[in-house]
């Protein structure tokens, strides 16, 4: 059987990494940047004046001059002006050019104005380059300003924006089919429900998985244990989406036909069954074009906790985003679990009265009991090999 690393190394090895999709500025929000952005002038681009005020020269100043004519007004928007002498001063706007002349700025709170004269307060501070946003203290002009790699956020539009980007390349997000299976499902939305039946929650929490990443387009569709229908649909779908991610049917049951089917079509085995619990019947291929296949236990808790540690880092590896740094936590309790498996605990995160990370484990009744995951912020990987994890233990952690 694998190990959580072993099958996390073949996944990663193997799922392809995304194409790059040029897009317009407003669509590429919490997309993933393809390339480098360089700043396309000094930033700022000129000395920018930073306090509504009035300019005046430094040494006038250090000479003793306290009294100054206003000799033109500059706002911003305008192109710079000159100041006539160092007895002249500028009145000038947050965001103006610097006038040509003049090399500080004195607040209006520390100036009186009377006619076409400006008095400055004693108190006033004037030092060359007071108030003043030098040209290009920020980013030079073909600085790289963003790399590629970095999720595209408010504050990476405001800097394409001001790069003069309209268009940017990022990757594009994957086509996902979320197929569940099995006989007894019946949909979110469905008026009347046998007593025998159960409604799917995987491909709903799949999708929420997937929407929250950003980083995939997907569509649901939910099957019979009937390997003929599940062939035609995985066929179908698998010409029309990029990566596929099943629900159930991958146990050693009797109606458990997805990894058969996934063979007749072709599909190469990478791997089955992981030393880990929950979730240990996971299945995952390569479709004879190369495309991923996940095909997951359909317990609603091992079906989370897959798409939690390999499917979304695998998407999230294939669009290139810049890794995120591992979490980890100690356990605030101890818990007891399989001796020869990696064992996964939902757990509520919060922090020690002094400072470290705390992973409150909320273990679950079995796989099937999903109604405990509800508000709980993830779960902590515990090592295979000891079967008793004390208080205190440090773990991985992986956030819904
Ligand atoms: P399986 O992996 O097909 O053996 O399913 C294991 C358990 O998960 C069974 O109790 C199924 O009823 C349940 N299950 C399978 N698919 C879903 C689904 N889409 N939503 C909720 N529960 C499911
Ligand atoms: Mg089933």
């Amino acid at each position: 059987m694998t190990t959580v690393a072993e099958a996390w190394a073949l996944i990663s090895e193997r799922v392809p990494a995304r194409p790059v999709e040029t897009v317009a500025i407003d669509d590429a929000v919490d997309r993933v940047l393809a390339e480098p952005v360089r700043a396309e002038r000094d930033q700022p681009p000129f000395d920018r004046v930073t306090m509504d005020g009035i300019a005046v020269s430094s040494a006038a100043w250090d000479e003793g001059r306290r009294s100054f004519s206003i000799a033109a007004v500059q706002a911003a928007g305008q192109a710079a002006t000159t100041c006539p002498s160092g007895a002249a001063c500028v009145r000038v706007m947050t965001g103006a050019v610097r006038p040509e002349g003049t090399d500080a700025v004195i607040p209006f709170e520390r100036i009186r104005i009377e006619g076409d004269v400006a008095h400055v307060d004693e108190e006033a501070t004037v030092a060359p380059g007071r108030f003043i946003h030098a040209r290009g203290s920020d980013r030079r002009q073909a600085d790289v300003v963003l790399e590629p790699g970095e999720r595209i956020g408010p504050a990476e539009i405001a800097v394409l924006a001001s790069a003069g980007r309209a268009r940017v390349a990022t990757t594009r997000p994957a086509a996902v089919a979320v197929i569940s299976t099995g006989d007894e499902l019946v949909a979110v939305d469905a008026p009347e429900i046998a007593p025998h039946q159960i409604r799917s929650s995987n491909d709903l929490a799949v999708a929420a998985s997937l929407r929250r990443a950003h980083l995939a387009d997907c569509s649901r569709t939910t099957l019979p244990d009937d390997p003929d229908v599940i062939l035609k649909s995985v066929d179908a779908l698998h010409a029309e989406n990029d990566i596929l991610i099943l629900s159930g049917g991958v146990s050693m049951g009797e109606f458990d036909f997805v990894p058969a089917v996934l063979e007749q079509l072709r599909a190469e085995v990478v791997f089955h069954r992981i030393e880990q619990k929950p979730g240990k019947p996971m299945w995952f291929g390569l479709s004879g074009e190369g495309k991923p296949i996940f095909a997951l236990p359909g317990n609603p808790v091992s079906t989370l906790l897959c798409m939690t540690r390999y499917v979304v880092p695998a998407l999230r590896l294939a669009s290139g985003l810049r890794p995120a740094p591992p979490e980890y936590a100690r356990l605030g309790a101890e818990v007891t679990g399989p001796k020869h498996l990696t064992y996964f605990v939902p757990v509520l995160l919060g922090w020690s009265d002094d400072g470290v990370e705390l992973a409150e484990p909320r273990p679950t009744n079995t796989s099937g009991d999903f109604s405990s995951l509800a508000a709980t912020d993830g779960f902590i990987e515990l090592g295979s090999g000891v079967g008793n994890h004390p208080a205190g233990t440090i773990g991985r952690i992986f956030r819904w």
